[in-house]
C-alpha cells in the first residue's frame, strides 16, 4: 500500500528491517543506545559491532539519549547505510506525553534524514513492542506525523514502514 505527498512517497511493507535497502534504518532504541531486544537486537546482530562502537562514541558525547530524540550511525554491515536511533516512549497509560514524544521521535528521525540528504527511510513500528504502546494509537500518530512532515518542506523520496506481523501492517493501512 502506498501514498504519495507532494515528492515522497510512503508505503507500507510486511517484513524485517535489517533487510531493507535504504539510505537509513530507523531503531527503536533505548536511552542507553547499548543495544536491546526486539528490532534493537536484530539491528545490531545482523549490523556487527560497528554500530555499537559509534552509538558509544555518541553515548561518550552525549550521554543518554532522550525519548524523543535521534542519533545517526554507519549502518556496519546492514544494506542499509546509516542507522537513525531513536527513543519512543514507554506506554504508561497516556498521561505522560507518550504521544508528543513519540511524534517527536518520528519527526526528529526524519528531520535528520533530510539533514543528511538522505533520499529513502525505513521505520519499524516504534514502542509497541515491550514499550507497549497501543497499537492503533500508535499507527495513527505515525501516519499523521509522517503525513505533516512531508507536507512540508523535505527531500525525502520515500518512506518505507517495514512491519513485522500482518496484524501491524494492517492497523498501519488503515491510518494510512
Ligand atoms: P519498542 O521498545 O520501541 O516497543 P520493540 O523492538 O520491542 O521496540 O518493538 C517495536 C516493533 O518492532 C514491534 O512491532 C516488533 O514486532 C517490531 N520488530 C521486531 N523485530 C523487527 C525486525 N527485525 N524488523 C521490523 N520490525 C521488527
Amino acid at each position: 500500500m502506498e501514498k504519495q505527498i507532494k515528492q515522497t512517497r510512503i508505503s507500507l511493507e510486511l517484513g524485517d528491517i535489517t533487510k531493507c535497502r535504504v539510505d537509513a534504518i530507523v531503531n527503536a532504541a533505548n536511552p542507553s543506545l547499548m543495544g536491546g531486544a526486539g528490532v534493537d537486537g536484530a539491528i545490531h546482530k545482523a549490523g556487527g559491532p560497528a554500530i555499537l562502537k559509534e552509538c558509544k562514541r555518541i553515548v561518550a558525547h552525549i550521554g543518554r539519549l532522550t525519548p524523543g530524540h535521534a542519533v545517526i550511525t554507519n549502518g556496519g554491515r546492514l544494506p542499509a547505510r546509516h542507522v537513525i536511533h531513536t527513543v519512543g516512549p514507554v506506554w504508561h497509560g497516556g498521561v505522560q506525553r507518550e504521544e508528543l514524544i513519540l511524534s517527536s521521535a518520528y519527526r526528529e528521525s526524519l528531520v535528520l534524514a533530510d539533514k543528511m540528504a538522505l533520499k529513502t527511510i525505513a521505520f519499524p513500528s516504534i514502542s509497541t513492542g515491550a514499550y507497549g504502546y497501543p497499537l492503533d494509537q500508535a499507527a495513527e500518530i505515525a501516519m499523521r506525523t509522517v503525513k505533516e512532515y512531508i507536507a512540508g518542506d523535505s527531500f525525502l523520496e520515500q518512506i518505507i514502514f517495514i512491519l513485522f506481523s500482518q496484524e501491524i501492517l494492517e492497523a498501519y493501512q488503515k491510518k494510512l
